[in-house]
């Protein structure tokens, strides 16, 4: 099979294990404090209610019942033989560490779960839970996935995240000094958002040191606040090639060594008001190789200028948190402020 022009995730998995290697989605039954009234009550303006991202997810198991579930349907499409339990609905670290820890146990007590994905809101990461999290960074191959979604205060508040951008650098700060390997989940196509401020992110995630990537399409899903704003005509989503030639800028743009997860979304068809070509996923995915191809590109080749392939690209080393403070270097608009929601 020919190699990627993006350091695709899916390469370093079968790199570490040996074989393919299949995320299942778990569905712990936690909430997130955006949705429990600890922040609010309406959650992120695109978020229906069942946890951004986590359709398709077998609810009312266990964890362990999942994870089989999920086992099932893995072997007998793709005949998978390795899996990671990824916690994917809500927030997943949104609860005490004793339960969290038992919830975790659950997932890698299940054969052939060689690994685990945490995904969480970079809020709720309290000493306490990183402290029992870290524990994981040498017992199994370990993952936190923040919710970013944007580099832009006034994004945050627009979509109603309920942080702020420095609430995620934090986070990050404090993973990276216990060992704890970091994506990021950015939404392209977030309202309000130019094209060049959209791709000024890439920039902030290399200075930041973060290992990994998830870009997501800004989806209208039903029974949200976005799906109002989007029936009144006061968003738009972009169109397919529009999209692909975003995610191929920003790739381009993007440190090689940066671990690219996913690059686009799964809107579940049941829910998805639009943009419906989503649903064509891997039409998405062809067509962004394809577009890479065209231009001769790969990711990182922005950073680089030479026309090797990515994985010969140098590192940039860079030193975000030492070097530049807090916040990153780009160019917030006047409305921008660090204040939470
Ligand atoms: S943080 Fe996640 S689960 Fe909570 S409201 Fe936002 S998208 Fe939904």
């Amino acid at each position: 099979m020919e190699s990627k022009r993006y350091n695709a995730f899916s390469e370093e998995l079968k790199r570490v294990f040996g074989c393919r290697v299949h995320r299942i989605s778990i569905d712990a039954g936690l909430t997130c404090p955006n949705r429990d009234g600890a922040l609010g009550t309406g959650g992120c303006i695109y978020c229906g209610g069942r946890g951004s991202g986590s359709f398709g997810i077998a609810r009312g198991l266990s964890v362990a019942g999942q994870i089989e579930d999920g086992k099932e349907i893995m072997v007998r499409k793709y005949k998978a033989k390795k899996f990671i339990a990824y916690f994917q609905a809500y927030s997943n670290t949104y609860e005490s560490a004793e339960r969290l820890k038992g919830l975790y146990d659950e997932a890698l007590s299940v054969n052939d779960v060689a690994g685990l994905i945490v995904a969480t809101r970079p809020d709720c990461l309290p000493p306490e839970i990183l402290d029992m999290m870290e524990e994981y960074v040498d017992k199994t191959y370990f993952w936190m996935e923040l919710g970013l979604q944007s580099v832009y205060d006034r994004t945050l508040r627009f979509i109603n995240r309920g942080h702020t951008f420095a609430a995620f650098t934090d986070a990050v700060k404090r993973c990276k000094e216990r060992g704890i390997r970091v994506s990021a989940h950015v939404i392209l196509g977030l309202p309000g958002e130019s094209r060049d401020e959209m791709l000024a992110s890439a920039s902030v995630i290399n200075d930041m040191g973060i290992e990994g990537i998830k870009l997501h399409l800004l989806h209208v899903m039903k029974d949200t606040a976005l799906a109002g704003l989007y029936e009144k005509g006061e968003v738009r989503v972009m169109e397919r090639d529009e999209y692909v030639e975003l995610v191929c800028d920003y790739l381009e743009r993007l440190r090689p060594e940066v671990f690219v997860q996913r690059m686009t979304g799964d809107g579940g068809r049941d829910y998805l008001i639009a943009p419906l070509w989503s649903l064509k996923k891997w039409e998405v995915l062809n067509a962004i190789d394809k577009e890479l191809e065209r231009r001769g590109s790969f990711q990182g080749k922005a950073l680089t200028g030479k026309s090797n392939h990515f994985s010969n690209s140098k590192s940039l080393s860079p030193n975000f948190f030492a070097d530049s403070g807090p916040q990153p270097v780009i160019n917030f608009p006047s409305t921008s402020t660090s204040a939470p929601v």
